[in-house]
C-alpha cells in the first residue's frame, strides 16, 4: 500500500469516525434527528410502540450503549442506567397519554438509582412528532427532559431549613405552628374527640447563667444536649420544637390520661436536672419548668392554649422551678389577679405611698439558755402589705411579683429604712441587743447598686452592721457568679451576717453551704412542720442540726408551733427557734411589748 493511499484511507477512517460522532448516526422512517444533538438537555426519540428511535448525549453519554439503545425499550434503559425498575410504568402512562391525546405531555420523574442511593429528579415531555401536515399520525414520539435535581434539593434544604432550628436539629416554631394548627382542624372535623393531646411548653431555669459564666458556644451545647435528652425521654411519635432561646415545646398525641402526662412530664423534669458534662466543665443548676395545656380541654385556639401554656410554665417557675404545672381555669383567674398586684404594686411605687401602704412585722427569734430559759435574740422583719384597692396581699405572693418587676429595689429600700428605724425605736424601750433579719431578694443581691444603697442607710441610720443579718434564699445564691460572689464578700467583710434561708427545700441546699459565707442555716418550717408525725423529716431535721454544728454555724427552726416540736428539736440539740408557738410576727408596738414581757416565754413553755 502506497504511503499516500494509506494516508488517504486514514483520513477517510477519521472522517467516519467524526461523523459517527459528531452528526446523527440514528435515523428512523427517513427523519434526521441530527437536530436534538446539540440540544442541552435530555433528548430521546420513541417509536410508537416504545421502542427508543435515537438518544443524545446527554439521554445517555456512552456511544456504544446508544447504539445498543436503538430499538429497545425503557425496560432495557432503566437497566442499563442502574435506575430502579418501579417508575418504568409511571413513563409509560405518560407515553400512552401523548399518543392518545396527540399533545405534549408536560411530568415530574424521580428516578432512583438503588447503587448510589440516591434519587435524581427531572422536569420532562412527550412531545409527538407528526408526519403529516394536519397532525393526524403520530410517527414518533420525542422526549425531553431537564436535570431538576439541584434545584429540587435545594428546595428541599430549604424546607429543612425553614422547619427546623439550626443549632439543635430539632422542628423549629413554623413547624410547631403549623402541626398545631394541624391538630385543631382534625378536632373539628371530628367534633370534640375524647383523644387529649398534650402541648408542654418547657424554659429553662438559670440558663442565662450558663451563658454568662461560659460563653454562647458552651450554651449552644448544652441546648443540643438538652434536645438529645429530651429525645431519648419521648416516643418516636412525639414532637419536639424548639421556640427559640431556651425555650422548647412538646407535642404528645393520643394521650389516655392525665396521670400519663404527669409521668412523661416528671421524667423531662429529672433527666434535664441531672448535670451537664460539657468542655470539662460540670453544669448542674440547669432545671426546667414545665407548663402543660391539654387539647381540646384548655383551648380549641392555638393562640388560647399558647396563652396558657404560658401561664402553666409561669406558675411552675413560681412554685420554685423544676417542676411542671398543667393549666387550669383556676391559674387564669390567677393570672388576673397577678396583673392586678403588679399595677398596685407599680403605682404604689411611682407614687411613693409605702408607708400608708406597707408596714414591717416582727416575729421574735428565741433561743433557749442552758438554764433552760428562753430569750429573744433578734427578730425576722416580714413585710406585710395592705392595698386600698386589692386589700390585703401576702408577701409570698406579692414578693415575687416585686422581684420580676424589678420594683423590688426601691421596695427594698424602704424595707431597710423602716427597719433600722423601727430597731432604734426598740433600742430606746428594750435594753437587751437584738438582731435585725432581714430578708434579701435575688434581685437585689445580684446589684451592687441595691448593696451599696443598704450601705449608705446603714450608716446614715448608724446601725451596727454586726446587729443585721441578711436571709437569701437557695434561687438568690444559685447565681453564683462573680457578682454574687463579690457582693458577698462584700457583706460579709462589713461584719453583717448571712443566713441561709428555707434550708433543705432546694436540691442544691448542700452544695451552697461551703459557697455562702453563712453564719446560720434556716431549717424550713415543711420540716419542723412533720417533725413529730415523720421520721424521714426527723431525721433529716437532725442531720440539718448536725450538719451546722459540724460547721459551727447556729441552726433556727422556723414555724415551730408545737409543744412537742420545741421538745424533739431540743433533744437534737437545736437551740434557735423562730415560730407561732412563740409569736406570731407582730407590728413594732406590739413586739417591743412582747420584748418586755419576757418572762411570759418561760411561763409559756413550762
Ligand atoms: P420566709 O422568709 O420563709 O418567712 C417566714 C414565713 O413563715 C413568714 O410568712 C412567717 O409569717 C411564717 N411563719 C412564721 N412562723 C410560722 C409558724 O409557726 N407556722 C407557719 N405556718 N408559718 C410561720 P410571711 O410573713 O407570709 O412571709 C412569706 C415569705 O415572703 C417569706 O418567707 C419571705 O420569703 C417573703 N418575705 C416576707 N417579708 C419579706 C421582705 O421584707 N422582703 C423580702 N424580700 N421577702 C419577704
Ligand atoms: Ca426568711
Ligand atoms: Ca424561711
Amino acid at each position: 500500500m502506497s504511503i499516500n493511499r494509506e494516508v488517504k484511507r486514514n483520513k477517510q477512517k477519521n472522517r467516519m469516525k467524526i461523523s459517527l460522532k459528531d452528526k446523527n448516526p440514528v435515523k428512523a422512517n427517513n427523519n434526521n434527528y441530527e437536530l436534538f444533538h446539540t440540544i442541552p438537555m435530555e433528548v430521546a426519540v420513541y417509536d410508537i410502540r416504545g421502542n427508543y428511535l435515537y438518544a443524545n448525549e446527554h439521554y445517555l453519554s456512552n456511544i456504544k450503549n446508544k447504539y445498543a439503545l436503538i430499538g429497545k425499550d425503557d425496560k432495557y434503559y432503566f437497566e442499563l442506567r442502574g435506575i430502579s425498575p418501579e417508575n418504568i410504568d409511571l413513563r409509560k402512562e405518560h407515553f400512552n397519554r401523548a399518543l392518545i391525546e396527540k399533545k405534549t405531555i408536560n411530568f415530574t420523574e424521580t428516578l432512583y438509582f438503588p447503587n448510589k442511593k440516591k434519587n435524581l429528579y427531572y422536569k420532562r415531555s412527550f412531545q409527538p412528532l407528526f408526519s403529516d401536515e394536519e397532525k393526524k399520525k403520530i410517527e414518533a414520539v420525542c422526549l425531553f427532559g431537564n436535570d431538576l435535581t439541584a434545584v429540587i434539593l435545594g428546595q428541599k434544604e430549604l424546607k429543612y431549613l425553614v422547619y427546623h432550628d439550626r443549632l439543635t436539629g430539632l422542628k423549629n416554631r413554623e413547624a410547631f405552628t403549623e402541626q398545631l394548627d394541624q391538630i385543631l382542624m382534625e378536632y373539628e372535623r371530628n367534633g370534640n374527640s375524647d383523644i387529649i393531646t398534650a402541648i408542654f411548653y418547657l424554659d429553662l431555669d438559670n440558663f442565662k447563667l450558663v451563658n454568662d459564666t461560659f460563653g454562647h458556644d458552651i450554651g449552644d451545647r448544652v441546648l443540643g444536649e438538652i434536645a438529645s435528652r429530651l429525645k431519648i425521654c419521648l416516643r418516636k411519635s412525639d414532637y419536639t420544637y424548639r421556640l427559640g432561646g431556651d425555650e422548647f415545646t412538646i407535642i404528645i398525641k393520643n394521650i389516655q390520661s392525665d396521670f400519663e402526662i404527669a409521668r412523661i412530664a416528671e421524667k423531662i423534669s429529672n433527666y434535664l436536672a441531672t448535670p451537664y458534662f460539657i468542655a470539662n466543665h460540670k453544669i448542674s443548676y440547669l432545671t426546667t419548668s414545665i407548663g402543660i395545656v391539654l387539647a381540646p380541654k384548655d383551648g380549641m385556639d392555638r393562640e388560647v392554649l399558647l396563652k396558657n401554656a404560658d401561664t402553666a410554665m409561669y406558675n411552675a417557675k413560681r412554685r420554685g422551678k423544676n417542676n411542671f404545672q398543667f393549666f387550669s381555669q383556676d391559674m387564669t383567674l390567677n393570672s388576673v389577679k397577678r396583673l392586678k398586684i403588679e399595677k398596685n404594686l407599680t403605682a404604689m411605687v411611682n407614687r411613693n405611698d409605702y408607708d400608708n401602704q406597707l408596714k414591717m412585722y416582727y416575729q421574735p427569734i428565741i433561743e433557749r439558755l442552758e438554764t433552760g430559759e428562753y430569750k429573744v435574740i433578734g427578730s425576722e422583719a416580714l413585710i406585710r402589705w395592705n392595698n386600698p384597692e386589692i386589700g390585703r396581699v401576702s408577701p409570698s405572693i406579692f414578693i415575687p411579683i416585686a422581684e420580676e418587676t424589678n420594683l423590688i429595689m426601691d421596695i427594698g429600700d424602704w424595707i431597710f429604712n423602716r427597719v433600722f428605724e423601727d430597731y432604734q425605736k426598740i433600742k430606746e424601750q428594750y435594753q437587751a441587743t437584738l438582731y435585725a433579719s432581714i430578708n434579701l431578694s435575688a434581685r437585689q443581691l445580684r446589684s451592687i447598686t441595691a448593696i451599696k444603697k443598704m450601705e449608705r442607710i446603714l450608716y446614715e441610720l448608724d446601725f451596727d452592721p454586726s446587729l443585721l443579718q441578711l436571709e437569701l434564699t437557695e434561687t438568690s445564691y444559685l447565681d453564683d457568679h462573680d457578682e454574687v460572689l463579690n457582693n458577698l464578700q462584700r457583706l460579709q467583710k462589713l461584719g453583717i451576717r448571712l443566713a441561709l434561708d428555707d434550708f433543705g427545700v432546694g436540691y442544691a441546699s448542700l452544695s451552697y453551704l461551703h459557697k455562702v459565707p453563712a453564719r446560720t442555716i434556716k431549717i424550713d418550717r415543711s420540716f419542723v412542720r412533720f417533725l413529730s408525725t415523720s421520721s424521714n423529716h426527723s431525721e433529716l431535721v437532725r442531720s440539718i442540726i448536725v450538719l451546722g454544728q459540724n460547721l459551727n454555724m447556729d441552726v433556727v427552726a422556723e414555724g415551730v408551733e408545737q409543744v412537742e416540736d420545741l421538745y424533739l428539736l431540743t433533744e437534737h440539740r437545736c437551740h434557735k427557734f423562730q415560730g407561732h408557738l412563740f409569736s406570731m410576727p407582730l407590728p413594732l408596738e406590739e413586739f417591743i411589748t412582747f420584748l418586755n414581757r419576757n418572762s411570759l416565754l418561760t411561763t409559756l413553755i413550762h
